[in-house]
C-alpha cells in the first residue's frame, strides 16, 4: 500500500438496526440508507476511490438495486451478517446459517461470490473466537470484526492491530487504532470519528503514515444522515452514541477523502501479500 492510501469500508445497515436488536419490528421503520449511501458512492466517484461494502442481509433483500449499483461501480461487497446479531450470543449453528444466508443471498445478487465479511457490532471476542473456522469453512477470506480496544459490547484490547494472516489461513484486518501506552486509542470510524476534532483525526492518521502502518475505516450510511428519526426507549449512552456528531460527519468524510485515496480491503490485502 502506498503510503497516502487507507482501506474504506462500509457497514451498509440502515439506521434502525443497531438500535432495535428485533427483526421482527424493523418492518415498522422508515427506510433511509438509499439515499446517504448514494451520497457516498458520488463522493467516491468524484475521487475515483474504491471501498469494501459491507451488507447487511436485510438491506439487501429490501434494496437489492442499490447493492448491484455498488457493485457495478467497481467497489467490493462483503457480508455482514443477515440479522445484525452479536456473534457472541449466538450458538455456532445459528452464526453459520445467519452467515450462509448472508453469503447466498449477496452472491447471487451480484454473481460473485462473497469473501469477505464483518461481523455486527464487531463481536467476534475472545468470547467467539470459534467463529473464524465457520467463516473459513464458509468461504470467507477476509475477515475485519476485531476491535483492539476496550469497550462493553466488543473488542480485544490486546489482539494484534495491524492485518495478520490466522493459522487456518484466513486474514484478519482489524478497526485501526492508535497506540498509546494507556491503550489503543479507537478514532478510525462511527463515533469515534464524529467525536475527535479534525486536529487530532490528522494527528492519529500522520502519526501511522509516518510509522508505515496500513490504516482502515469504517462508516454507516446513517453516520450521514441527521435527519434521522429518534428511537424512544434507548439508554442515554446508546442514543448518545448513535446521534453524537451527525450533522457534520459528511464533511468530515469529504475532508479526509481529500487528504487520501480509499481502497477496498481485498485490494488492501493484495497490496500487502
Ligand atoms: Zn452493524
Amino acid at each position: 500500500m502506498n503510503n497516502n492510501q487507507i482501506v474504506l469500508t462500509i457497514d451498509m445497515e440502515d439506521w434502525f438496526h443497531s438500535l432495535d436488536y428485533n427483526p421482527s419490528s424493523w418492518s415498522n421503520y422508515q427506510r433511509r440508507v438509499e439515499f446517504t449511501t448514494n451520497k457516498i458512492l458520488e463522493l467516491l466517484e468524484q475521487k475515483k476511490s474504491t471501498a469494501t461494502f459491507l451488507i447487511l442481509g436485510d438491506v439487501a433483500a429490501n434494496h437489492p438495486d442499490l447493492i448491484k449499483q455498488i457493485y457495478r461501480a467497481g467497489h467490493e461487497i462483503g457480508s455482514h451478517g443477515f440479522d445484525h446479531k452479536f456473534i457472541y450470543q449466538q450458538t455456532k449453528e445459528e452464526f453459520r446459517d445467519d452467515l450462509r444466508r448472508s453469503i447466498n443471498y449477496l452472491s447471487d445478487l451480484i454473481g460473485k461470490r462473497i469473501v469477505t465479511f464483518r461481523a455486527p457490532y464487531f463481536s467476534i471476542t475472545k468470547k467467539s473466537f470459534w467463529a473464524f473456522d465457520i467463516l473459513k469453512e464458509e468461504g470467507i477470506k477476509i475477515d475485519s470484526s476485531i476491535f483492539p480496544v476496550i469497550n462493553h459490547r466488543y473488542g480485544i484490547p490486546d489482539n494484534p492491530r495491524l492485518p495478520y494472516q490466522l493459522s487456518n489461513g484466513l486474514w484478519e484486518w482489524p478497526i485501526t487504532t492508535y497506540k498509546t501506552f494507556l491503550g489503543n486509542i479507537p478514532f478510525a470510524g462511527g463515533f469515534y470519528f464524529r467525536f475527535f476534532p479534525g486536529f487530532l483525526l490528522r494527528f492519529f492518521i500522520s502519526s501511522l503514515q509516518n510509522k508505515q502502518e496500513p490504516i482502515l475505516f469504517y462508516f454507516h450510511p446513517w453516520e450521514f444522515d441527521y435527519e434521522q428519526p429518534k428511537v424512544e426507549n434507548i439508554s442515554f449512552f446508546l442514543n448518545f452514541r448513535h446521534y453524537y456528531g451527525l450533522k457534520n460527519n459528511f464533511s468530515k468524510l469529504t475532508e479526509l477523502l481529500n487528504n487520501v485515496s480509499t481502497i477496498s480491503i481485498s485490494e488492501g490485502i493484495d497490496l500487502l501479500k
